[in-house]
């Protein structure tokens, strides 16, 4: 995960026809008179074009990746962090369907976080409070920013679930991963969320380690076995192509998992009998200033 700082809403959010589907769904709800209106059939109008609209503009702001597990898809689902039909801990609810367009309920989310795994799941700290429709509320209280803003909502209901755009936003205090790709949680918040959305099941394990190999271990390894050929100089510029190279990877695909590893690169190089490096070796020093240099 990664924070994201949201901005500007998709323009269709604002456009009259949803508002008014989204009051027309309000109003059903306040009257009882189809109190089990899906909205997801409504969704959008089920207008493809403004689905897409929406899709397109949080790709951009994701650079394409999963809000949760951070793979890279073409296609992701629109979905509510905030599921806007049902709540999977309290069969009673009716689900947070007042924020099914809410800007910041919307997150781009592959299908196996959340059709796999997340479905309508939000659990909260003990310590927090649901937030439930009431009949008694009125159109104006469903617009008010304490029901439909994340931050305000989050106050109030402590959920448990992490979201990249929340206030403050840093996951790693939540969350870390092994070099074999496997995270854990380091708060009960992200132990939560990598069960919500199985954020360790076993191909996205799989595909972490396959590319941590590809890019650092082949690359060390090559790297160590050629020292001998290049003078110190030259191997502190070999050092700082291949270590920013790893930086790059930050902003890619499994961004958390590359921090989280890389803050314990040295421990990784200096550890493995492949490398068999003693403290007074030249390499030791040399990767340890890179390190620094690259604020690695
Ligand atoms: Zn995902």
């Amino acid at each position: 995960m990664k924070k994201i700082n949201k901005g500007a809403k998709a323009a269709i959010l604002n456009n009259n026809g949803l508002q008014q589907n989204l009051n027309d769904i309000i109003q059903n709800r306040i009257t009882g008179t189809q109190p089990k209106l899906e909205h997801s059939k409504h969704y959008y109008r089920g207008d493809k074009h403004n689905h897409n609209h929406v899709i397109y503009k949080l790709l951009e702001l994701y650079n394409k990746k999963c809000a949760f597990c951070e793979k890279e898809y073409n296609n992701l689902d629109v979905d509510h962090y905030r599921p806007k039909d049902a709540v999977f801990e309290d069969n009673r609810h009716s689900g947070y369907f007042w924020i099914g367009y809410e800007w910041s309920n919307l997150l781009p989310v592959c299908k196996s976080c959340n059709q796999d795994y997340k479905k309508t799941q939000f659990p909260l700290k003990k310590t927090g409070k649901r937030l439930k429709f009431s009949t008694s509320w009125s159109q104006n209280d469903f617009k008010k920013v304490e029901f439909t803003n994340l931050d305000n909502i989050n106050k109030l209901e402590k959920p448990l679930l992490l979201n990249p755009e929340e206030k403050d936003f840093n996951p790693k205090k939540h969350i870390k991963f092994n070099r074999d790709g496997i995270p854990t949680g380091l708060s009960v918040r992200g132990s939560e969320t990598i069960r919500i959305c199985g954020l360790d099941n076993s191909t996205l394990n799989k595909h972490r380690k396959e590319k941590f190999d590809e890019i650092l271990v082949t690359s060390l390894l090559i790297f160590y076995r050629n020292h001998d050929l290049y003078n110190d100089e030259r191997l502190k510029d070999e050092l700082l192509i291949l270590f920013q190279k790893i930086k790059s990877n930050f902003n890619e695909e499994y961004s958390l998992f590359w921090k989280t590893s890389v803050s314990d690169l040295q421990h990784f190089i200096f550890d493995n009998p492949l490398f068999n490096l003693k403290s007074d070796h030249r390499l030791t020093k040399l990767i340890k200033e890179v390190c620094l240099e690259l604020k690695l």
